[in-house]
């Protein structure tokens, strides 16, 4: 053992020895790509950004792919003059044109050094459509990826054409997963720019879930645009100025929907989208966007898809309250239920009833303490658990509760009362005395709401035999 430990620390030495130089050529790759949600055009002209994962290579040596700040390092052995090449390849999209230059740089170079690349530094339509199309395809990979760190399937470069000379579409070629963008025609921008992207990598998620595409394909393919850009409108400007192709998170497409695929697509977007405005007034915008995003990728790994022409459903309701809850049990609600239902609500799809006062607690036990837990109160206003031991039936009744009666007979003794937290929740601890009677107890919850009360609930009556 001794001397294995020594023989590998001779080793060690020796790799990093002087005399084998490592010396680095950094820089960062930008090029002229059309910002927001707008197509490429007169007011809304490109602007350089920084290309983060695209490969840069050294030619016949080491390559690297640039950071989401653009930046990249390569390591070289001495300062011989090299060849440095960025094309619009990276680990997960490669673009290729079917009309004008393929956008690249090179330059040489020796090491150390510099050699930072601008790649369409006169942008015209045919290249900032490839540099839009690459930007947004590793946009839609790391929206994705980013969020659901076990899921490798879209760990592959997507091979997409721009310029293609077709006019006012996009494809997506589900036999080998590539997609294809028309260039500027009969009245229709390139379709080369951000939600049209956005959109058609959609189906590429859609298809390595194995899900069927039709209305589901469409709606999920635009709910991840409108969920990536935060912007309610598919193809802003795609027929011209004002004309956009679809804008799912303002006009509501009922459930249940019949008519075109891209038509009742929208059902399934405008729920995700409405979802997203929702977390983000409680949440607040961030937050919320981001809460938003989560459950969005949390659902694609389980959901089954749309029933015909139907992107959302109402099963779609219980998938998404599935990866919202936290508890393993949906009827006591899930921490945004309120949010989640609203949105499917203005969709026309019902959500399960809403669980209403739910008390439960542990076991009574001589000498030992109980929790007590009240849920699905009003956030913020007062919860009060009491308690009887004369057995189950009509109870009292109480004008400050709206007139509601309790559960059980005799007079009911506080057991503890406290204000509902931000999710509707009330937990008490009660001690059980040593002297407690091994009898049965009768427990029941009431929430005051409302002016008066007047909106106030009590839950089930809950039965339990003191133990010992
Ligand atoms: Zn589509």
């Amino acid at each position: 053992m001794k001397h294995a430990l020594v023989g590998s620390v001779l080793f060690v030495f020796f790799l990093t020895a002087p005399g084998v130089a490592q010396l680095e050529i950094t820089g960062t790759v930008s090029a002229n790509a059309t910002p927001g949600a707008l197509p490429d055009g007169v007011g809304n002209a490109a602007v350089v950004v920084p290309l983060s994962g695209v490969r840069v290579q050294v030619v016949g040596g080491p390559q690297a792919v640039t950071a989401a700040d653009g930046t990249y390092v390569l390591t070289v052995p001495d300062a011989m003059p090299r060849t440095i090449e960025v094309e619009l390849v990276g680990p997960f999209a490669q673009v290729l044109t079917a009309q004008g230059a393929a956008v690249r740089g090179a330059q040489v170079v020796m090491a150390p050094a510099t050699a930072d690349f601008l790649l369409n530094a006169a942008p015209d339509e045919y290249s900032t459509a490839q540099v839009n199309v690459f930007c947004h395809v590793t946009m839609a990979h790391d929206f994705f990826r980013s969020r659901a760190p076990l899921f490798g399937g879209l760990d592959f470069p997507v091979v997409s054409t721009a310029n293609i000379a077709l006019s006012c579409g996009a494809t997506f070629n589900s036999g080998d997963l590539s997609l294809g963008f028309f260039h500027a025609a009969s009245g229709c921008v390139n379709t080369g720019y951000s939600s049209v992207v956005l959109h058609e990598y959609g189906h590429v998620i859609v298809n390595r879930f194995g899900l069927a595409q039709g209305a589901f394909g469409e709606g999920y393919a635009d709910a991840l645009s409108l969920l990536a850009l935060d912007d309610p409108v598919v193809g802003r400007d795609f027929l011209g100025p004002g004309i956009s192709i679809r804008q799912p998170g303002i006009d509501a497409v009922q459930y249940p929907c019949a008519g075109s695929v891209f038509f009742c697509g929208q059902v399934l977007a405008g729920a995700w989208y409405r979802i997203s405005e929702n977390l983000q007034t409680s949440l607040g915008d961030a937050a919320g966007l981001e809460h938003a995003r989560q459950l969005f990728v949390d659902w694609s790994q389980i959901t089954l898809g749309g029933q015909g022409s139907d992107a959302a459903h109402p099963d779609t309701v219980i998938e998404v309250l599935t990866v919202d809850d936290d508890d393993g049990d949906l009827s006591n609600g899930t921490p945004h239920f309120t949010e989640i239902c609203a949105a499917f609500a203005a969709h026309g799809i019902p959500c399960p009833e809403p669980p209403g006062l739910l008390l439960t607690h542990d076991p009574l036990v001589r000498g030992l303490e109980s929790e007590l837990v009240v849920t699905g109160a009003v956030p913020g206003t007062l919860v009060a658990i009491v308690a009887g031991t004369r057995g189950v039936g009509a109870g009292r009744c109480y004008p400050q509760l709206g007139g509601l009666c309790l559960g059980f007979l005799g007079n009911p003794r506080l057991v503890g009362s406290g204000t509902a937290d931000a999710n509707g929740e009330l937990r008490l601890t009660l001690r059980v005395p040593a002297s407690a009677p091994l009898i049965e107890v009768v427990l029941q919850a009431a929430n005051r709401v409302g002016p008066g009360g007047a909106d106030s609930m009590v839950s089930e009556v809950v039965v339990s035999t003191v133990g010992e």
